[in-house]
């Protein structure tokens, strides 16, 4: 009988154990993605970006002669709905570690189990399991260093290869089309802006990755933390989806590493620190949604997501220039380097005294490679709540990181069209990908001064933080 693989974050062929294990139980495999509550939930951008990685699976799959099937509902009873119309014996997946999708998934395996279907699901989606790194004491890692340290010299299973065949069913369950589905409405018109800037698909993602090893890796030390050149892997939106394996591109650090390229250990301590997120928000969910440390519950940040000040950090019109160009950036291309994440977020939760959440949110809406642990952890970590978080009282000098990250302006010139008289193409598409009712179009002037002045900024959140230390 058939065996159902439903796919969720897990949108390749090549290094996916669940697919695996489904063409190995023999018979035929119907591969199944579904139309949610989460899915429904997720922000404009990541929601738009999953449905081109939907897309290129379909393909993938037919060029196998397979089939991407489409339904929408509740997970448990669209699965058994499912395994009733096809006679399949079993549904597998690969596991997911936040809270929501934890939840869920324990709902359908009872459901599952209890019509006496076998439910199974696999790793697939990090390089280890969070249960099974555990410190000295038997508890969980609260540190990033002791848990790379923990990690670093795991044996990690070599990848494994795509399926040569995946056997089709005599008749195909009906599948939903995926225009009706519309998963980029939300994106209004910044869509056609966004996707030249999205590298869609598991072959794609192949090989940006055999792209970065041949050339990046050797200077990602040197050139990681400058936004203004493409120093780093640009695998995020690939990762977040599954598109590529993780077991790959850490075992194409490690080749690297071993032939000599300089950078190779610290890309590797950058796919750590993914895992790392997944760690936490396994161990302690409430990463995703309120303060790690519990401690900043109280702090007196703001919490208005449209007072004019948020608004202007929002839309890249702070008259901090380097908090605009990443936040236009990230207009543009669904993308935001991650020095300037850091400024931003810093930026947000400092300067304009800002709740972290508001500024997840935003990201959770604008980024196609949102990834629920990496975001939380980030914006915890640059707060000042999270765990192992940079201390509050590091207040990031958006200028000082501009003259020392972006020394010629690069990134600047690159994100901010006002003031040049011949700006680049990627300055100027922000106008298009804005939406209409910002009203900006017809006001291409840069703000005079900052909202909130650079050093004004700093002192008021340290005398907030002043007044009320959390601990
Ligand atoms: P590379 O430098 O080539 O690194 C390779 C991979 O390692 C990345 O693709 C990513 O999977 C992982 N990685 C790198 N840095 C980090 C990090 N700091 N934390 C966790 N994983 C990391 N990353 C996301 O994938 N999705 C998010 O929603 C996200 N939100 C963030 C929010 C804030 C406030 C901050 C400070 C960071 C956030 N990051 C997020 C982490 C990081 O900025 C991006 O992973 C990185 O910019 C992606 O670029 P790249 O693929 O070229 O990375």
């Amino acid at each position: 009988n058939p065996t159902l693989l439903w796919l969720r974050r897990d949108l390749r062929l090549s290094d996916h154990p669940a697919l695996r294990a489904a063409v190995a139980r023999g018979g035929p495999v119907i591969p199944v993605m579904i139309r949610d509550d989460q899915m429904h939930g997720l922000g404009a951008a990541p929601k738009w970006r999953l449905g081109l990685g939907i897309e290129a699976m379909g393909r993938a799959l037919a060029e196998k002669g397979s089939r991407l099937i489409l339904r929408s509902g509740q997970a448990a009873e669209v699965l058994s709905a499912l395994v009733e119309e096809t006679g399949a014996g079993a549904v597998y997946w690969t596991r997911a570690y936040d809270p929501e999708s934890i939840a869920r998934d324990r709902g359908v395996k009872e459901t599952l189990v209890a019509a006496g279907v076998e439910a199974q699901s696999h790793a697939g989606h990090l390089l280890f399991e969070p249960w099974e790194v555990e410190t000295g004491q038997g508890s969980y890692y609260k540190v990033y260093t002791p848990y790379w340290n923990a990690v670093k010299s795991r044996d990690v299973a070599a990848p494994l290869t795509a399926p040569a065949e995946i056997t089709a069913p005599a008749h195909w369950p009906e599948s939903e089309d995926l225009d009706d589905w519309a998963l980029g409405a939300a994106m209004q018109r910044g869509a056609a802006v966004c996707l030249p800037h999205q590298h869609v698909g598991e072959a794609t993602a192949q090989g940006r990755l055999g792209a970065f090893m041949a050339q990046g890796i050797a200077e990602y030390r040197a050139r990681r933390d400058l936004p203004g050149e493409a120093g780093t892997s640009g695998l995020s939106e690939n990762l977040s989806l599954g598109e590529i394996s993780i077991r790959q591109c850490w075992h194409a650090a490690m080749r690297a590493r071993q032939e000599g390229a300089a950078g190779a250990e610290t890309w590797a301590k950058e796919l750590v620190w993914r895992e790392f997120a997944y760690h936490l928000i396994y161990h302690t969910p409430r990463l995703a949604s309120g303060n790690w440390r519990e401690e900043w519950d109280g702090f007196p940040w703001r919490e208005a997501g449209d007072s004019p000040e948020v608004m202007a950090w929002k839309q890249g019109r702070t008259g901090v220039e380097f908090v605009d160009a990443a936040m236009r950036e990230m207009y543009v291309t669904g993308k935001m380097h991650n020095r300037a994440r850091m400024v931003v977020a810093s930026y947000l939760t400092k300067h304009l005294l800002t709740h972290w959440r508001v500024g997840q949110r935003w990201f959770e809406e604008h980024l196609s490679d949102w990834d629920v642990a990496s975001n939380a952890l980030g914006w915890q970590w640059v707060a000042g709540s999270g765990p192992d978080a940079a201390p509050f009282f590091r207040v990031f000098n958006p200028d000082t990181q501009a003259e020392k990250f972006d020394k010629g302006g690069a990134y600047r010139r690159a994100w901010i069209a006002e003031g040049q008289d011949a700006p680049p193409d990627t300055a100027l598409a922000y106008f298009e990908a804005i939406p209409q009712s910002w009203n900006l179009s017809a006001s291409r002037r840069y703000p005079d001064s900052p909202i909130v002045g650079l050093k004004e900024g700093r002192q008021a959140a340290l005398a907030a933080y002043e007044a009320r230390k959390p601990g």
